[in-house]
């Protein structure tokens, strides 16, 4: 039998390498910023179009190459960080595996300019599909100029793959503020399709958090400062009251690179236990300075985590820090707005008679002949117009089943209630209860009703904003609220004003960041907009980029989601009673818009079982 094993091409090997490094815009985006800083760059552009798919640039005013070395870059293992397999340990740049440019120019044209200091001519170098197409000297800056063009030209399987633009742009945005943020010390620009969204100039850590996430941001936060021998932890934690429904703003950096280390997390989070309400998470910007040899190296350079030999003394310490920072400074400022301990009392004038206080009470009252109240003795005095009230809420369904959702998995079928069963039980007067502010109890002939009253609220929320006959109703906002997002954000929330309109929201454009909304579909308080729309955008953008799920439902159940009233509200009779007359008017009371169960019964038989 003939030989069957073949050594692969350099540019199939390359190919096969790329799938590995890099998987979509924004992790070319992360290579070029690498090598960018690696080269020394005290100012970086990034110049992206088509959310990366036709172009992405970065332009630096680094070392630059030489002609040898602008062509050798391109090669696999091609590498200037490392030199012996010791180095690894020692690792202080961003690169060292020599795969990134190798792995990039294999699936994509790429125009390379690049100038050394001491040099009068550049050198220009065009490759594509890891081919060079040419190498000529030419005229350019000091530094380099990687533009990337048609990223997976040659591989239709990915280029198939890749997310809407708004998505994609949003990837290409977090990856540079991972790496802005804690490189504060180098100036950063990024522009898309000819708008420049951020302008970033070199600075300190505050700055540079004011400079994106706005001027009054540094108000949010408190200083974190602690240096020990295993490690210094070094930047800001978010007061607790500003804690967000989301991690969005966690940053986590190691030796200058962004890591994800669900253990470190933690800490930092325990240090606000109990301050913090559950399913809230602070905002965090923490720099971590860790001898590189107490770091495992062998870890993917485009993974995100890393192993640290100290974990348990950096997980103390980091804890440590951030209690000292949140303790320290809340007392302060404590102290600061509270100036004056002393009571606020204003002394009585000197001929000031005091009145006695006096008592009233109603000497005919009988608590045995008061209305509505049921004893042994007394019969219960019926509320003859709350009562139909009550019973009404019932007759748009009238007849018929409540018919249970196709796509409800089989077990909710107990839940289903006929109209016989859910009929009002008359003897109880439709008075419903709450239960620790979770459940609304109420007594229907067939047993006791339990409905969550979150999920309740969800669901009707839920076809109302689904109903595409029907718009929903807008309510005027006597002040109009302005809501500002991150550039990549605002495009995304754009394309989604003729959707909120329909839903009842009105909205028109300030800035290119910023949007006045004069009227909102229900009650909703001035100050939770910002965060309904921030939470809408978290939710609408992962549930875009998870699943290939229709853009409506997706809005519909976030927007849902963020409008429902909370376990954990107290609600008066009335709300209650309109919450259980609005579920029944739904065309699926039984599930939430995520799968959840709203309601169950417990049946007259299963309380007898009970008690037996
Ligand atoms: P790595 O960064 O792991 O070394 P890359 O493929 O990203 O591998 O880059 C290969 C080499 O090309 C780098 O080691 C560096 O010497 C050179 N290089 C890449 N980008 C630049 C740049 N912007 N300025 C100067 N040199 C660069
Ligand atoms: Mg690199």
């Amino acid at each position: 039998m003939s030989d069957i094993i073949n050594i692969l091409p350099d540019s199939v090997a390359n190919q096969i390498a790329a799938g590995e490094v890099v998987d979509r815009p924004a992790s070319a985006v992360k290579e070029l910023l690498e090598n960018a800083m690696d080269a020394g760059a005290s100012h970086i552009q990034l110049i992206i179009k088509d959310a990366g798919r036709t172009l992405i640039q970065v332009i630096d005013n680094g070392c630059g190459m030489s002609e040898t070395d602008a062509r050798l870059c391109f090669e696999r293992h091609a590498t200037s960080k490392i030199h012996q397999a010791s180095d690894l340990f020692a690792i202080h740049t961003m690169g060292f595996r020599g795969e990134a440019l190798a792995s990039i120019a294999a699936i994509a044209q790429v125009e390379l300019k690049t100038r050394m200091h001491d040099n009068e001519l550049g050198t220009c170098i065009l490759i594509e599909g890891s081919t060079i197409k040419s190498q000529e000297s030419c005229n350019c800056s000091v530094g380099t100029s990687m533009a990337i063009k048609n990223l997976f030209f040659n591989v239709p399987a990915r280029r198939n793959f890749l997310k809407k633009d708004s998505v994609e742009l949003s990837h290409i945005e977090e990856i540079f503020k991972r790496i802005a943020i804690v490189h504060y010390d180098i100036g950063f620009s990024l522009y898309h399709n000819g708008k420049m969204l951020y302008d970033l100039k070199a600075g300190n850590l505050a700055q540079r958090l004011a400079n994106i996430y706005g001027s009054n941001y540094s108000q949010r936060l408190y200083p974190v400062d602690e240096q020990s021998d295993v490690v210094d932890v070094k930047g800001y934690v978010g007061k607790a009251e500003f804690a967000k429904k989301t991690r969005g703003e966690q940053y986590l950096f190691v030796n200058g690179r962004y890591i994800k280390h669900p253990a470190l997390s933690a800490a930092i989070e325990k240090a606000y236990s109990e301050m913090i309400p559950d399913r809230f998470y602070p905002s965090y910007f923490l720099s971590l300075k860790v001898d590189p040899s107490r770091i495992d190296v062998n870890i993917h350079p485009t993974k995100t985590e890393v192993k640290f030999i100290d974990e348990h003394a950096i997980f103390a310490i980091l804890r440590a820090a951030t209690k000292k920072a949140l303790g320290q400074f809340s007392l302060a400022t404590e102290l600061e707005f509270n100036p004056s301990t002393e009571l606020d009392f204003t002394p009585t004038p000197s001929n000031y008679i005091p009145q006695q206080p006096q008592v009233h009470f109603n000497p005919d009252y009988n608590p045995f002949h008061a209305t509505g109240i049921k004893t042994a003795t007394t019969k219960p005095h019926y509320d003859q117009e709350a009562n139909e009230k009550w019973t009404n809420f019932f007759e748009p369904l009238a007849p018929k089943e409540v018919e249970l959702p196709l796509e409800a998995p089989e077990t909710l079928a107990q839940t289903t209630l006929t109209i016989e069963e859910s009929a009002v039980d008359t003897h109880a007067n439709g008075v419903c209860f709450q239960l620790q502010n979770h459940w609304i109890i109420s007594s229907i002939k067939s047993g006791l009703l339990i409905i969550d009253q979150q999920r309740a609220h969800e669901r009707i929320w839920f076809e109302r904003l689904s109903n595409q006959n029907k718009h929903v109703a807008a309510q005027q906002l006597l002040f109009p609220v302005n809501c500002t997002f991150s550039p990549a954000d605002a495009e995304i929330f754009n394309e989604l004003i003729p959707d909120l309109t329909h839903y009842g929201f009105e909205i028109n454009k300030l800035t290119q960041n910023t949007f006045v909304i004069s009227a909102t579909p229900t009650d909703l308080k001035d100050s939770e907009l910002q965060q309904v729309f921030d939470q809408m955008l978290i939710e609408y953008k992962g549930s875009m980029i998870e699943k290939f799920c229709d853009r409506d439902q997706s809005l519909c159940r976030t927007l849902a989601h963020q409008m429902a009233i909370k376990n954990g509200q107290p609600l008066q009779p009335a709300e209650m009673q309109q919450i259980i007359a609005d579920l029944f008017c739904c065309k699926i009371p039984d599930v939430c818009p995520s799968g959840k169960k709203i309601m169950t019964i417990l049946k007259e038989n299963d309380i007898k079982q009970f008690l037996s």
